[in-house]
This record gives structure tokens, sequence and C-alpha cells, in this order.
């Protein structure tokens, strides 16, 4: 136990260790640059998607990066070469502070490469390798002035691209996003571990269930029946636990009732959501449409850098398992008719009438 402690002076906390272990007990190819870990036994370090047999957990140590693991002694591994994985982020992080700090709209990949003294195709590489984005996709990302402003506060660049719907979730293991409303619990499995407590209110929509985690909101139905509700509710969470809320979220909803008659938000919600990377990207981008106004589906597709994902953007809304905070209902068809909207249509107008004369 003493040793331990000696060794995990990377100050990496428990909780971020625990989830460095799972990542790494899935080989998990996303956490790679996130850390190393180590093997006591062997001496030897690895990335988290290393081929390798897995040591005892007891044996393992984790750190921040290469470096820290070869200051405390260790040897990087000869398969998975982690200590290439950290160039490639040392690299890529370079290359964003320059970028972040630029005043050009367009990031062009060859004269960055240039400035830092190497080859469009290596700094390509090490993109792929610490970020799971090509070139391409990250410039996406930099469209986004959050992202931006985020880099030049000194967050690392998985952290900010995360935050902004990009990273992959296993990446996200510390930092999460108040501005952007989410937390990461998210995107394990069936919300396995979750515990969510839910509420069933009236309001002039009918019943809304409001489910909650003691992180955030994880669910708003909205419906005539309060257990075709709670029966959508275990679907969505096949493996979360499931009971009513002993109070403890009124606030949250308060606020959501406020929200279905139109009014203009008082407080953040945060959520907790499964979600896949790009689920995510959709709903915070649903996030950002003014109440009063709607977006057709290609303009979301379009807003988010992929046009031709106009299909994907409307099955992430018609899977929103948050209505209302994340306002799926703003979004309708080019021709303005209201397409779907999982709690029925009547619902989705009203919603849209209401916000509209709020204004
Ligand atoms: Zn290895």
């Amino acid at each position: 136990m003493k040793t331990q402690v000696a060794m995990t002076k990377g100050n990496i906390p428990p909780q971020a260790a625990e989830r460095f272990w799972e990542a790494t007990m899935h080989r998990d190819a996303r956490a790679d640059g996130s850390f190393v870990f180590a093997v006591r036994s062997t001496h030897v370090y690895c990335r988290p998607s290393c081929p390798a047999r897995r040591p005892l957990r007891r044996n393992t140590v984790f750190f921040r990066t290469a470096q820290d693991a070869e200051n405390q002694g260790f040897r990087p591994c000869r398969r998975c070469r982690p200590k290439q994985q950290d160039s490639a982020t040392a690299l890529v992080e370079r290359a964003a502070a320059l970028i972040a700090s630029s005043n050009e709209e367009v990031f062009r990949l060859d004269s960055v490469a240039r400035q830092l003294q190497t080859s469009p195709a290596k700094l390509r590489r090490a993109f792929h390798r610490a970020t799971g984005l090509s070139p391409k996709e990250f410039q996406q990302a930099l469209r986004l002035e959050q992202f931006k402003k985020m880099l030049r506060q000194g967050s690392t660049v998985t952290e900010a691209l995360y935050a902004c719907g990009y990273g992959s979730s296993s990446r996200l293991y510390e930092k999460t996003n108040a501005h952007l409303g989410m937390t990461p619990a998210s995107y394990r499995k069936g919300g396995e571990g979750m515990h969510i407590g839910y509420t069933v209110a009236n309001s002039s929509l009918g019943k809304v269930l409001v489910g909650t985690t003691d992180r955030g909101v994880s669910a708003v139905y909205l419906g005539d029946r309060e257990a075709s509700l709670v029966e959508a509710l275990r679907k969505e969470y096949p493996k979360a636990e499931i009971a009513r809320a002993e109070g403890g979220s009124e606030t949250w909803l308060k606020e959501v009732l406020q929200r279905i008659e139109g009014n203009a938000p008082r407080v953040d919600l945060p959520l907790d959501v499964k979600a896949t990377a790009f689920q995510r990207r959709v709903w915070q981008e649903l996030q950002k449409i003014p109440r009063g106004t709607t977006r057709s589906y290609t303009q979301v597709a379009r807003a988010l850098g992929k046009p031709r994902s106009v299909r994907a953007v409307a099955r992430a809304c018609a899977t929103n398992p948050v209505s209302i905070v994340v306002p799926c209902h703003r979004v309708i068809r080019t021709d303005g008719s209201l397409a779907g909207y999982r709690w029925g249509l009547e619902r989705k107008e009203k919603l849209l009438e209401r916000e509209s004369a709020q204004g």
C-alpha cells in the first residue's frame, strides 16, 4: 500500500485511476495519449491499447505522460511504443497553441507544419494518434469559438475537444464542461452504474417525467400516462438502477416545468446522459438554437460541418432522451413542416408556439 502511494505521485486521483484501469482492460485505443500504464513487476510502461497481456491491477501504476513514467524509472514497451504517442501529443499541443493564437479562420496544415519544422504527413499522423481526428476534423473543431477559447485558457487539446463534443468519450477522464452542460457518466452502456431517480409531474402538456442522477438530468419525457413514461425510462437505461426520487432534484424539475411553459432558462441544467460522440455533438448544437427560433435538420448538419449527415442528425434528434433541455423540438424540416417528435407532434407544435410567443 505504501509503495502505491509513493508511486502514484503523478497525482492521479483514485477515480481517474479506476477509469484508466477500465480503459486499460479494454485496450481502448481512444484513451491513448491521455495516460500510460506502468507495470511494477516488469518496469515497463505501455499505452492503453497495447496488445500485450494485462498486468495485475495491484502491479499497475498510471501516469499522465510517458515522461512521468520514465521519471519513475519505467522503460517504454517495445510493442506499443508509448513514447511516440507522447511526442505525437506534444506535437499536436504545439500545433493547437499556434492555431488557437492565430487570427486566421482557416488553418492550413502545411503552414502549421512548416512553423513547427515538421512535415504535413507527420503532423497528420500525430493528429490521428493524439486525438483520433484527422486534421480536417480537427479544423472543424477549431471553428468552435469555445474550443479556441479553452485552448487559450490552457486546456489540453483532448480536454477541449471533448468539451466541444469531439473527443471520444473514453478520453474524458476528468474535466467536464459546464458551459455545454454535459457530464461524462454518459457513455457507459445501457446506463450501467447509473442511479436514476425520477419524478413525474403534471404540466400543461400532460405528464412530465424528469429522471436525474446526482450529476445531472438523464431523462425528460412527455406523455399521457406515468406508467408508460417509466417504462420508456427503463428501456432507455436498461442497466441503470431506477427508482422514484426521494426529493433532491426539485430545482431541476421546476426548471424543466418552466421551460415547458416557454419561459427563458433560469438555471443551468447539467446533463448526465449516455451518448455517442456524434449524438453529443448534435445535442450540443441543438442547445445553441435560441428560444423562439427553429433550424432545419440540414442547417444543423451544416453547422456541425457534416452537411451530408442530415439523416444522422434527424436520428440524433429522435433519440434525444432529454427533451426540452436539449430542444430537439426546435428542429424542423427545410420546408417548414414540423417533421416528427418523440412525444407527439401536437406537443412539439405547442412548445414552438409558446416559445415564439414569449419572445
Ligand atoms: Zn506495450
